[in-house]
Protein backbone atom coordinates (compact mmCIF):
# COMPACT_ATOMS: atom_id res chain seq x y z
CA UNK A 1 0.00 0.00 0.00
CA UNK A 2 1.37 3.73 -0.83
CA UNK A 3 0.65 6.44 1.36
CA UNK A 4 0.03 10.00 0.57
CA UNK A 5 2.61 11.34 -1.39
CA UNK A 6 5.63 13.38 -0.70
CA UNK A 7 5.18 17.36 -0.41
CA UNK A 8 7.69 20.04 -0.42
CA UNK A 9 8.21 22.61 2.20
CA UNK A 10 6.27 23.96 4.74
CA UNK A 11 5.11 27.05 5.74
CA UNK A 12 3.69 26.46 9.49
CA UNK A 13 5.96 27.82 12.06
CA UNK A 14 4.05 27.82 15.63
CA UNK A 15 2.83 24.17 15.04
CA UNK A 16 0.48 21.80 17.36
CA UNK A 17 1.40 18.98 15.17
CA UNK A 18 3.47 16.33 16.44
CA UNK A 19 5.96 14.90 13.84
CA UNK A 20 6.96 11.19 14.09
CA UNK A 21 9.72 9.89 11.80
CA UNK A 22 9.63 5.99 10.61
CA UNK A 23 6.45 4.57 9.85
CA UNK A 24 7.57 1.05 11.24
CA UNK A 25 5.66 -0.71 14.42
CA UNK A 26 6.57 2.30 16.63
CA UNK A 27 5.58 5.10 14.45
CA UNK A 28 2.32 3.98 13.08
CA UNK A 29 1.26 2.82 16.59
CA UNK A 30 2.04 6.05 17.48
CA UNK A 31 0.26 8.26 15.54
CA UNK A 32 -2.80 6.15 15.67
CA UNK A 33 -2.68 6.38 19.54
CA UNK A 34 -1.81 10.24 19.23
CA UNK A 35 -4.08 11.19 16.05
CA UNK A 36 -7.27 9.20 18.33
CA UNK A 37 -6.26 11.47 21.63
CA UNK A 38 -6.74 15.01 19.75
CA UNK A 39 -3.38 15.29 18.33
CA UNK A 40 -2.40 16.33 14.52
CA UNK A 41 0.21 14.12 13.53
CA UNK A 42 2.38 13.66 11.03
CA UNK A 43 4.51 10.64 10.27
CA UNK A 44 7.62 10.97 7.76
CA UNK A 45 9.04 7.45 6.64
CA UNK A 46 11.85 7.68 4.33
CA UNK A 47 10.92 4.71 1.61
CA UNK A 48 8.60 5.48 -1.44
CA UNK A 49 6.57 2.45 -0.65
CA UNK A 50 5.70 0.77 2.38
CA UNK A 51 5.33 -3.07 1.16
CA UNK A 52 4.91 -5.90 3.72
CA UNK A 53 8.59 -7.30 3.67
CA UNK A 54 10.07 -8.70 6.68
CA UNK A 55 9.64 -12.67 7.93
CA UNK A 56 8.07 -13.87 10.75
CA UNK A 57 7.69 -12.99 14.25
CA UNK A 58 6.56 -13.47 17.97
CA UNK A 59 3.80 -10.99 19.69
CA UNK A 60 3.12 -11.62 23.32
CA UNK A 61 0.01 -10.66 25.28
CA UNK A 62 0.14 -7.52 26.60
CA UNK A 63 0.83 -5.78 23.20
CA UNK A 64 -1.37 -7.83 21.67
CA UNK A 65 -4.37 -5.85 23.73
CA UNK A 66 -2.37 -2.76 23.05
CA UNK A 67 -2.51 -3.65 19.28
CA UNK A 68 -6.37 -4.70 19.21
CA UNK A 69 -6.92 -1.12 21.00
CA UNK A 70 -4.82 0.35 18.00
CA UNK A 71 -7.34 -1.34 15.15
CA UNK A 72 -5.54 -4.64 14.37
CA UNK A 73 -7.87 -8.09 14.33
CA UNK A 74 -4.80 -9.98 15.61
CA UNK A 75 -6.99 -13.32 15.21
CA UNK A 76 -7.34 -12.44 11.65
CA UNK A 77 -3.70 -11.50 10.95
CA UNK A 78 -1.84 -13.71 13.37
CA UNK A 79 -1.30 -17.37 13.66
CA UNK A 80 -2.02 -18.53 17.74
CA UNK A 81 1.05 -20.04 18.86
CA UNK A 82 0.11 -23.38 21.24
CA UNK A 83 3.97 -24.26 22.17
CA UNK A 84 7.40 -23.73 22.19
CA UNK A 85 10.34 -25.89 22.04
CA UNK A 86 13.76 -26.00 22.14
CA UNK A 87 15.50 -28.59 20.22
CA UNK A 88 19.36 -29.80 20.22
CA UNK A 89 21.23 -29.10 17.18
CA UNK A 90 20.79 -33.05 16.36
CA UNK A 91 17.27 -32.48 16.67
CA UNK A 92 16.53 -33.80 19.97
CA UNK A 93 13.56 -31.67 21.34
CA UNK A 94 15.04 -30.29 24.68
CA UNK A 95 12.13 -28.99 25.85
CA UNK A 96 8.50 -28.57 24.86
CA UNK A 97 5.97 -25.80 26.31
CA UNK A 98 1.85 -25.81 25.90
CA UNK A 99 1.91 -21.94 25.49
CA UNK A 100 -1.87 -22.43 26.50
CA UNK A 101 -1.57 -24.19 29.52
CA UNK A 102 -1.76 -21.52 32.02
CA UNK A 103 -5.46 -20.44 32.79
CA UNK A 104 -4.46 -17.03 34.28
CA UNK A 105 -2.79 -16.08 31.34
CA UNK A 106 -5.09 -17.39 28.50
CA UNK A 107 -8.26 -15.78 30.79
CA UNK A 108 -6.26 -12.54 30.62
CA UNK A 109 -5.08 -12.43 26.64
CA UNK A 110 -6.48 -15.19 25.04
CA UNK A 111 -3.55 -16.70 24.32
CA UNK A 112 0.16 -16.15 25.10
CA UNK A 113 2.38 -15.54 21.94
CA UNK A 114 1.00 -14.71 18.40
CA UNK A 115 3.24 -15.28 15.13
CA UNK A 116 2.54 -12.83 12.53
CA UNK A 117 4.27 -11.53 9.90
CA UNK A 118 6.08 -8.44 10.36
CA UNK A 119 5.47 -6.44 7.12
CA UNK A 120 1.27 -7.64 7.33
CA UNK A 121 1.64 -5.93 11.03
CA UNK A 122 2.81 -2.96 9.73
CA UNK A 123 0.28 -2.58 6.47
CA UNK A 124 -2.35 -3.35 8.98
CA UNK A 125 -0.88 -0.57 11.39
CA UNK A 126 -0.79 1.68 8.31
CA UNK A 127 -4.24 1.27 7.19
CA UNK A 128 -5.61 1.42 10.74
CA UNK A 129 -3.17 4.84 10.80
CA UNK A 130 -4.39 6.08 7.35
CA UNK A 131 -7.86 5.30 8.36
CA UNK A 132 -7.72 7.55 11.82
CA UNK A 133 -6.89 10.10 9.25
CA UNK A 134 -3.11 10.56 10.28
CA UNK A 135 -1.21 12.08 7.37
CA UNK A 136 1.84 9.68 6.32
CA UNK A 137 4.29 10.86 4.57
CA UNK A 138 6.32 8.25 2.27
CA UNK A 139 10.09 9.28 0.46
CA UNK A 140 10.64 11.41 3.12
CA UNK A 141 14.09 10.84 4.34
CA UNK A 142 14.70 12.83 7.51
CA UNK A 143 18.61 14.17 7.79
CA UNK A 144 18.51 15.44 10.99
CA UNK A 145 15.83 18.77 12.98
CA UNK A 146 16.93 21.68 14.94
CA UNK A 147 15.11 22.62 18.36
CA UNK A 148 14.28 26.06 19.10
CA UNK A 149 11.96 27.46 22.18
CA UNK A 150 8.82 27.14 20.30
CA UNK A 151 8.95 24.58 18.16
CA UNK A 152 11.49 21.81 15.98
CA UNK A 153 12.19 22.11 12.60
CA UNK A 154 12.83 18.65 10.79
CA UNK A 155 14.91 18.72 7.75
CA UNK A 156 14.41 16.19 4.85
CA UNK A 157 17.17 15.25 2.20
CA UNK A 158 14.76 16.53 -0.37
CA UNK A 159 15.42 20.48 1.51
CA UNK A 160 11.91 20.04 2.86
CA UNK A 161 11.33 21.09 6.31
CA UNK A 162 8.26 20.55 8.85
CA UNK A 163 7.27 22.48 12.10
CA UNK A 164 5.89 20.60 15.10
CA UNK A 165 5.41 20.85 18.72
CA UNK A 166 7.10 17.55 19.10
CA UNK A 167 9.36 15.40 17.19
CA UNK A 168 9.21 11.11 17.79
CA UNK A 169 12.23 9.41 16.47
CA UNK A 170 10.83 6.26 15.71
CA UNK A 171 13.08 5.65 12.50
CA UNK A 172 14.95 2.46 14.14
CA UNK A 173 18.21 1.27 15.38
CA UNK A 174 20.00 3.46 13.11
CA UNK A 175 18.16 6.41 14.21
CA UNK A 176 19.27 9.93 12.40
CA UNK A 177 17.38 11.44 14.98
CA UNK A 178 19.06 9.27 17.69
CA UNK A 179 22.50 10.53 16.07
CA UNK A 180 21.85 13.62 16.07
CA UNK A 181 20.10 14.00 19.44
CA UNK A 182 23.16 12.03 20.81
CA UNK A 183 26.03 12.15 18.77
CA UNK A 184 27.87 10.54 21.18
CA UNK A 185 26.20 7.56 21.67
CA UNK A 186 26.83 3.99 19.20
CA UNK A 187 24.91 1.44 19.07
CA UNK A 188 26.64 -1.63 20.19
CA UNK A 189 27.18 -4.70 17.11
CA UNK A 190 26.15 -8.08 18.78
CA UNK A 191 28.76 -9.54 16.67
CA UNK A 192 25.96 -11.48 14.56
CA UNK A 193 24.15 -11.15 11.31
CA UNK A 194 20.90 -12.97 10.17
CA UNK A 195 19.53 -14.26 7.80
CA UNK A 196 15.58 -14.57 7.42
CA UNK A 197 13.31 -16.18 5.04
CA UNK A 198 9.63 -16.93 4.52
CA UNK A 199 8.26 -19.52 2.17
CA UNK A 200 4.88 -19.23 0.59
CA UNK A 201 4.27 -23.26 1.24
CA UNK A 202 5.91 -25.13 3.75
CA UNK A 203 8.00 -27.95 2.92
CA UNK A 204 6.08 -31.55 3.85
CA UNK A 205 9.03 -32.27 6.39
CA UNK A 206 8.05 -29.15 8.33
CA UNK A 207 5.08 -30.18 9.48
CA UNK A 208 6.84 -33.23 11.07
CA UNK A 209 6.20 -32.14 14.40
CA UNK A 210 3.20 -30.25 14.24
CA UNK A 211 1.89 -27.58 13.05
CA UNK A 212 2.13 -24.24 14.88
CA UNK A 213 5.43 -24.54 16.52
CA UNK A 214 8.30 -22.25 16.71
CA UNK A 215 11.80 -23.88 17.00
CA UNK A 216 14.91 -23.08 17.91
CA UNK A 217 18.38 -25.12 17.64
CA UNK A 218 20.88 -24.70 20.20
CA UNK A 219 23.86 -25.27 18.13
CA UNK A 220 26.45 -27.26 19.28
CA UNK A 221 29.31 -25.77 22.00
CA UNK A 222 31.70 -23.87 19.83
CA UNK A 223 29.51 -23.58 16.77
CA UNK A 224 28.14 -20.70 15.69
CA UNK A 225 25.10 -20.90 14.12
CA UNK A 226 21.77 -21.18 15.46
CA UNK A 227 18.06 -21.90 13.76
CA UNK A 228 14.82 -20.53 14.45
CA UNK A 229 12.03 -21.81 12.62
CA UNK A 230 8.23 -21.31 13.02
CA UNK A 231 4.68 -21.24 11.17
CA UNK A 232 3.18 -18.01 10.07
CA UNK A 233 -0.67 -17.54 9.16
CA UNK A 234 -1.30 -18.75 6.07
CA UNK A 235 0.45 -21.72 6.26
CA UNK A 236 3.77 -20.16 5.62
CA UNK A 237 6.71 -20.84 7.22
CA UNK A 238 9.34 -18.49 8.47
CA UNK A 239 12.79 -18.91 9.71
CA UNK A 240 16.20 -16.75 11.32
CA UNK A 241 19.72 -18.17 10.88
CA UNK A 242 22.08 -16.20 13.21
CA UNK A 243 25.66 -16.12 12.39
CA UNK A 244 28.47 -14.95 13.94
CA UNK A 245 29.80 -12.91 11.33
CA UNK A 246 31.82 -9.09 10.61
CA UNK A 247 29.75 -6.28 10.55
CA UNK A 248 28.51 -4.51 7.29
CA UNK A 249 29.20 -7.00 4.89
CA UNK A 250 25.76 -7.73 3.39
CA UNK A 251 25.37 -10.08 0.54
CA UNK A 252 22.62 -10.08 -1.69
CA UNK A 253 19.83 -12.34 -1.19
CA UNK A 254 20.30 -15.33 -4.04
CA UNK A 255 23.94 -15.42 -2.51
CA UNK A 256 22.48 -15.25 0.97
CA UNK A 257 20.01 -18.10 0.52
CA UNK A 258 23.05 -19.99 -1.01
CA UNK A 259 25.34 -19.29 2.18
CA UNK A 260 22.66 -20.17 4.45
CA UNK A 261 21.96 -23.59 3.29
CA UNK A 262 26.30 -23.90 3.39
CA UNK A 263 25.89 -23.12 7.17
CA UNK A 264 23.42 -25.24 7.41
CA UNK A 265 25.38 -28.76 6.69
CA UNK A 266 25.34 -30.04 9.86
CA UNK A 267 21.37 -29.46 10.74
CA UNK A 268 18.47 -31.81 10.19
CA UNK A 269 17.03 -31.74 6.61
CA UNK A 270 13.60 -30.81 7.74
CA UNK A 271 15.16 -27.29 8.31
CA UNK A 272 16.80 -27.00 5.14
CA UNK A 273 13.87 -27.99 3.40
CA UNK A 274 12.38 -24.77 4.84
CA UNK A 275 14.81 -22.94 3.24
CA UNK A 276 15.11 -24.42 0.19
CA UNK A 277 11.74 -23.64 -0.22
CA UNK A 278 12.25 -20.10 0.45
CA UNK A 279 12.30 -17.65 -2.80
CA UNK A 280 15.82 -15.88 -3.05
CA UNK A 281 13.77 -12.49 -2.96
CA UNK A 282 12.33 -13.25 0.93
CA UNK A 283 15.62 -13.82 1.69
CA UNK A 284 17.16 -10.76 4.10
CA UNK A 285 20.37 -9.99 5.62
CA UNK A 286 20.35 -7.87 9.23
CA UNK A 287 23.37 -6.85 11.35
CA UNK A 288 21.39 -7.63 14.69
CA UNK A 289 22.53 -4.66 17.40
CA UNK A 290 21.58 -3.07 20.50
CA UNK A 291 22.82 -0.43 22.85
CA UNK A 292 23.69 0.10 26.51
CA UNK A 293 21.33 2.41 28.22
CA UNK A 294 20.79 6.08 27.02
CA UNK A 295 18.21 9.05 27.61
CA UNK A 296 15.01 9.09 25.74
CA UNK A 297 15.08 12.30 25.85
CA UNK A 298 16.87 15.66 26.76
CA UNK A 299 14.68 17.94 28.00
CA UNK A 300 13.46 19.49 24.94
CA UNK A 301 10.87 18.61 22.14
CA UNK A 302 12.53 15.63 20.93
CA UNK A 303 12.26 11.93 22.13
CA UNK A 304 12.66 8.57 20.96
CA UNK A 305 10.49 5.50 20.72
CA UNK A 306 11.17 1.97 19.60
CA UNK A 307 14.22 0.32 18.31
CA UNK A 308 15.57 3.91 18.17
CA UNK A 309 15.39 4.21 21.68
CA UNK A 310 16.60 0.64 22.94
CA UNK A 311 17.88 -1.05 20.12
CA UNK A 312 17.64 -4.72 20.79
CA UNK A 313 18.60 -8.45 19.60
CA UNK A 314 15.54 -10.63 18.38
CA UNK A 315 16.24 -13.74 20.73
CA UNK A 316 14.17 -13.16 22.95
CA UNK A 317 11.40 -11.37 20.72
CA UNK A 318 10.28 -8.12 22.63
CA UNK A 319 11.37 -5.21 20.10
CA UNK A 320 8.08 -5.14 18.12
CA UNK A 321 5.92 -5.12 21.82
CA UNK A 322 7.89 -3.02 23.30
CA UNK A 323 7.61 -0.60 20.26
CA UNK A 324 4.10 -0.93 21.05
CA UNK A 325 4.25 -0.06 24.66
CA UNK A 326 6.23 3.08 24.42
CA UNK A 327 3.67 4.00 21.36
CA UNK A 328 1.02 3.70 23.74
CA UNK A 329 3.05 4.99 27.08
CA UNK A 330 4.39 8.39 25.19
CA UNK A 331 0.13 8.98 24.00
CA UNK A 332 -0.70 8.24 27.69
CA UNK A 333 1.47 10.73 28.95
CA UNK A 334 0.55 13.38 26.53
CA UNK A 335 -2.93 12.94 27.48
CA UNK A 336 -2.56 12.95 31.02
CA UNK A 337 -0.07 16.49 30.25
CA UNK A 338 -2.92 17.87 29.07
CA UNK A 339 -6.17 16.38 30.61
CA UNK A 340 -8.65 19.68 29.64
CA UNK A 341 -9.20 19.16 26.09
CA UNK A 342 -12.40 17.35 25.43
CA UNK A 343 -12.22 14.20 23.18
CA UNK A 344 -15.23 15.40 20.37
CA UNK A 345 -13.07 15.35 17.56
CA UNK A 346 -11.77 18.82 18.62
CA UNK A 347 -7.67 19.26 17.84
CA UNK A 348 -5.57 19.36 20.56
CA UNK A 349 -3.98 23.35 21.05
CA UNK A 350 0.03 23.70 20.78
CA UNK A 351 2.13 22.19 23.31
CA UNK A 352 3.76 24.38 25.50
CA UNK A 353 7.37 23.54 26.49
CA UNK A 354 6.72 22.83 30.09
CA UNK A 355 3.60 20.71 28.67
CA UNK A 356 5.68 18.81 26.54
CA UNK A 357 8.85 18.20 29.39
CA UNK A 358 6.26 17.20 31.64
CA UNK A 359 4.84 14.22 29.57
CA UNK A 360 8.27 13.20 28.14
CA UNK A 361 9.64 12.69 31.83
CA UNK A 362 6.58 10.38 32.59
CA UNK A 363 7.40 8.74 29.80
CA UNK A 364 10.50 8.28 30.03
CA UNK A 365 10.17 7.47 34.00
CA UNK A 366 12.57 4.97 35.70
CA UNK A 367 10.26 2.03 35.78
CA UNK A 368 9.59 2.12 32.04
CA UNK A 369 13.17 2.91 31.16
CA UNK A 370 14.15 0.07 33.58
CA UNK A 371 11.73 -2.47 31.65
CA UNK A 372 13.06 -1.72 28.51
CA UNK A 373 16.98 -2.33 29.74
CA UNK A 374 15.97 -5.05 31.36
CA UNK A 375 14.67 -6.86 28.34
CA UNK A 376 17.53 -5.24 26.33
CA UNK A 377 19.73 -6.90 28.51
CA UNK A 378 17.75 -10.48 28.99
CA UNK A 379 18.01 -10.51 24.68
CA UNK A 380 21.45 -9.97 24.90
CA UNK A 381 21.76 -13.05 27.71
CA UNK A 382 19.89 -14.98 25.03
CA UNK A 383 21.76 -13.90 21.85
CA UNK A 384 25.04 -14.88 23.94
CA UNK A 385 23.83 -18.06 24.69
CA UNK A 386 23.07 -19.06 21.23
CA UNK A 387 25.66 -17.94 19.41
CA UNK A 388 28.26 -19.62 22.19
CA UNK A 389 29.74 -16.27 23.02
CA UNK A 390 29.45 -16.87 27.05
CA UNK A 391 29.56 -20.66 26.81
CA UNK A 392 28.09 -20.68 31.03
CA UNK A 393 25.19 -19.67 29.14
CA UNK A 394 25.30 -22.45 26.91
CA UNK A 395 25.62 -24.70 29.08
CA UNK A 396 23.25 -23.22 31.12
CA UNK A 397 20.62 -24.09 28.03
CA UNK A 398 21.86 -27.35 28.09
CA UNK A 399 20.65 -28.04 31.55
CA UNK A 400 17.00 -28.00 30.37
CA UNK A 401 17.64 -31.33 29.52
CA UNK A 402 17.23 -31.63 33.12
CA UNK A 403 16.05 -29.14 34.65
CA UNK A 404 11.86 -28.51 34.76
CA UNK A 405 12.19 -25.90 31.99
CA UNK A 406 8.24 -25.23 31.19
CA UNK A 407 7.56 -23.86 35.00
CA UNK A 408 10.62 -21.79 34.39
CA UNK A 409 9.34 -20.66 31.21
CA UNK A 410 6.04 -20.00 32.48
CA UNK A 411 7.12 -18.15 35.91
CA UNK A 412 9.27 -15.86 33.23
CA UNK A 413 6.32 -15.41 30.76
CA UNK A 414 3.87 -14.25 34.09
CA UNK A 415 6.75 -12.09 35.15
CA UNK A 416 7.05 -10.48 31.31
CA UNK A 417 3.87 -10.15 30.87
CA UNK A 418 2.23 -8.76 34.46
CA UNK A 419 5.23 -6.38 34.72
CA UNK A 420 3.89 -4.69 31.62
CA UNK A 421 2.40 -1.68 33.38
CA UNK A 422 -1.23 -3.36 33.58
CA UNK A 423 -2.28 0.16 33.69
CA UNK A 424 -1.53 0.97 29.70
CA UNK A 425 -3.97 -2.05 28.49
CA UNK A 426 -6.74 -0.12 30.52
CA UNK A 427 -5.36 3.12 29.51
CA UNK A 428 -5.71 1.65 25.81
CA UNK A 429 -8.70 0.00 25.73
CA UNK A 430 -10.36 3.44 27.44
CA UNK A 431 -9.14 5.99 25.07
CA UNK A 432 -7.58 4.71 22.29
CA UNK A 433 -10.43 1.72 20.87
CA UNK A 434 -11.94 2.41 17.54
CA UNK A 435 -13.66 0.39 15.14
CA UNK A 436 -11.50 -2.25 13.30
CA UNK A 437 -10.31 -1.77 9.80
C1 LIG B 1 15.29 -11.42 12.82
C2 LIG B 1 14.43 -10.60 13.72
C3 LIG B 1 13.41 -11.22 14.42
C4 LIG B 1 12.60 -10.48 15.27
N1 LIG B 1 11.63 -11.12 15.98
C5 LIG B 1 10.85 -10.41 16.82
C6 LIG B 1 9.81 -11.07 17.55
O1 LIG B 1 9.60 -12.29 17.43
N2 LIG B 1 9.03 -10.32 18.38
C7 LIG B 1 9.23 -8.95 18.54
O2 LIG B 1 8.49 -8.33 19.32
N3 LIG B 1 10.23 -8.32 17.88
C8 LIG B 1 11.03 -9.01 17.01
N4 LIG B 1 12.01 -8.36 16.32
C9 LIG B 1 12.26 -6.92 16.56
C10 LIG B 1 11.28 -6.04 15.81
O3 LIG B 1 11.23 -6.36 14.44
C11 LIG B 1 11.72 -4.58 15.98
O4 LIG B 1 12.03 -4.34 17.33
C12 LIG B 1 10.61 -3.65 15.58
O5 LIG B 1 10.29 -3.85 14.23
C13 LIG B 1 11.04 -2.20 15.82
O6 LIG B 1 10.09 -1.34 15.26
P1 LIG B 1 10.44 0.20 15.05
O7 LIG B 1 9.24 0.78 14.46
O8 LIG B 1 11.01 0.76 16.29
O9 LIG B 1 11.64 0.22 13.99
P2 LIG B 1 11.65 -0.22 12.48
O10 LIG B 1 10.77 -1.37 12.23
O11 LIG B 1 13.10 -0.37 12.11
O12 LIG B 1 11.03 1.02 11.68
C14 LIG B 1 11.76 2.20 11.48
C15 LIG B 1 11.14 2.95 10.31
O13 LIG B 1 11.82 4.20 10.20
C16 LIG B 1 12.11 4.46 8.84
N5 LIG B 1 13.31 5.30 8.80
C17 LIG B 1 14.56 4.97 9.16
N6 LIG B 1 15.38 6.02 9.01
C18 LIG B 1 14.62 7.03 8.54
C19 LIG B 1 14.90 8.38 8.17
N7 LIG B 1 16.15 8.88 8.24
N8 LIG B 1 13.90 9.15 7.73
C20 LIG B 1 12.63 8.68 7.64
N9 LIG B 1 12.31 7.40 7.96
C21 LIG B 1 13.29 6.59 8.42
C22 LIG B 1 12.32 3.08 8.23
O14 LIG B 1 12.11 3.09 6.83
C23 LIG B 1 11.29 2.24 8.97
O15 LIG B 1 10.07 2.20 8.30
C24 LIG B 1 12.83 -9.07 15.44
C25 LIG B 1 13.85 -8.44 14.72
C26 LIG B 1 14.65 -9.19 13.86
C27 LIG B 1 15.76 -8.51 13.10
Amino acid sequence: MRAVPPVRGDEVSRSSRIIVVGAGIAGLSCGIALHRLGFEVLVLDKVRELRDAGSGMSVIGHSLVLLEALGVNIEELGLRQVNVSLRSFDDRCLFQVPLDADPALVRRYGSVQYNVHRGELQQALLRAALATGVQVLTGSRVVGFREGPTDVEVLLESGATYHGALLVGADGTNSVVRRTLLPQHQARYSGFSCWRGITETPPASATRHGDRMLKTIVHRPGDDVSFTAGFAPRNRCFWVLDVRYPANTLMPGRDGKRYVLERMTNLSSEFKDIVQATPDENVLQTDIYDSDPFDWHRGGRVVLIGDAAHPVVHHFGQGACLAVEDAVRLARSLHEAHPDVAMSGERRPVLSLATVRQALGSYASLGARARAWSLVYISRWCGDAYMHNMPWLNWGLQLCLVFPFNLVFIVVMKVLLFWAQRDLRTFAEAHLTAKRT
